[in-house]
């Protein structure tokens, strides 16, 4: 058989480290690339963030033929590729942050919902890495893909299907060649708002000849997991206690914030809040824009007016500071004022943990004006018992864990695994 007729999967980023998959799988002269992200790094702090420092860095994959050639100064070779196409999977950073770096040439797929936010978060140009020549707050065209519905890649079929994560709108991927059939989860776990999406996935996926799975819930062997088991199991449970909580404390300030990727959990605690929940003026933009959604808001001092936002839903900042039953609000500021004795729910909002040097300052501001700082976490990745659920029900013959510091506790019971180096080339026999 001739060689280039042959199912080529190559590992360039993302394979030891949490977030920043970068994976190509090509057919004949059609090749494919998913994700791009960056790898989240902070404590590098790095100079800059220019195309070559990330390469250098090993914080984006060093991919041939998919960059932009302003950035590369190498023209994409349409001698050898005749289709060419990327994929993101979710909004997160380390698995979107890239995307402008693609070449504009290169189609760029993802689920409905991923292809609104995108551009949305990065209207201020803060979210994304820029485009060459381009305004910082450039957003490359993004393809809205319909869901469950193969794509043409010349030889090769893409299909994008829900999935469940802590991001909005996440998606997997399957990709099919004419001899190998390929499923990438992206970033999955069975407790969210949608294991049904997931199960769906599983069946579509069942008998692939690889999977692709991530596996970060395995990359601290050693730590104590203590929390797992008093934290929330699952997002519903979250939604519960926020409720709880309120129920708990019917004279008393209560404050939180989220993750801004996290719509749904926003969303349902709206629903289902017997406080009236206010959001920031910028949260509420955001989710009036992306989702077309309208929801009570504040403005911080001096803050601009958005006038997209409906004047009859905003509520007095100084009404917030002041108010200890009527209202659960988002606070993002202005942590000292608070009032002394109140409580702030932080729910996988920025700073999102230890790891990120940020952390530590903030916990310590809010418990030095003695506010009490309530850590609500669930995860977006299956645990390990999940993930092994997971792949029993994917049964696949060659599973490759990226997206951990440890991919290489994660076994395959239906067969062989492969932990790929950087850079590797994976042919099937
Ligand atoms: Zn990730
Ligand atoms: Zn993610």
């Amino acid at each position: 058989m001739n060689l280039k007729h042959k199912t080529k999967v190559t590992f360039y980023n993302g394979l030891t480290t949490i977030g920043g998959p970068m994976i190509e799988v090509a057919y004949n002269d059609s090749h494919v690339l998913f994700d791009l992200g960056e790898v989240f790094k902070p404590d590098l702090e790095l100079a800059d963030e220019s195309f070559q420092t990330l390469i250098d860095n090993q914080l984006i994959g060093d991919v041939p033929d998919f960059y932009d050639y302003h950035l590369t100064g190498k023209k994409l070779s349409d001698s050898h590729w005749k289709a060419s196409a990327a994929y993101i999977s979710h909004v997160h950073l380390d698995h979107s942050k890239a995307l402008n770096l693609l070449d504009e040439s290169v189609k760029l797929y993802t689920g409905p919902i991923t292809a609104s936010m995108l551009p949305v978060l990065n209207k201020d140009g803060n979210y994304l890495l820029p485009a060459a020549g381009k305004p910082k707050n450039y957003t490359r065209p993004i393809i809205a893909a319909d869901l469950n519905v193969p794509i043409k890649v010349g030889d090769i079929t893409l299909e994008i299907v829900p999935s469940d994560h802590d991001a909005y709108g996440a998606t997997g991927l399957i990709i099919k060649t004419p001899d190998k059939k390929i499923a990438y989860t992206g970033d999955i776990r069975l407790h969210g708002y949608h294991p049904e999406w997931v199960e769906a996935f599983m069946h579509k996926g069942h008998g692939c000849d690889m999977l692709i799975i991530e596996s970060t819930a395995l990359s601290w062997p050693n730590e104590n997991h203590s929390e797992e088991f008093t934290g929330p199991k699952n997002e519903d449970e979250l939604i519960d206690r926020i409720v709880q909580y309120q129920i708990d404390n019917p004279k008393r300030q209560i404050t939180f914030n989220t993750y801004i990727s996290n719509v749904e959990r926003i969303l349902r605690i709206i629903k289902d809040s017997p406080r009236k929940v206010v959001l920031s003026a910028k949260r509420a933009e955001f989710l009036k824009l992306s989702i077309g959604v309208d929801v009570a808001y504040y403005y911080l001092p001096g803050e601009e007016i958005i006038p997209i936002l409906r004047s009859d839903l905003e509520v007095n900042y100084n009404t917030l500071l002041a108010d200890e039953s009527e209202f659960l609000w988002q606070a993002v500021a202005d942590f000292d004022k608070l009032k002394s004795g109140s409580l702030y729910i932080h729910s996988n909002a920025e700073p999102l943990g230890s790891f990120d040097p940020a952390y530590q300052p903030f916990v310590d501001t809010l418990e030095q004006h003695q506010v009490e700082v309530v850590m609500l976490r669930c995860s977006g990745h299956a645990s390990a018992s999940a993930l092994e659920k997971i792949i029993r029900g994917f049964e696949p013959n060659v599973l490759v864990p990226v997206h951990s510091m440890h991919p290489e506790l994660l076994e395959n019971p239906c067969g062989s695994r492969l932990l790929p180096e950087r850079n590797q080339v994976f042919t099937f026999e």
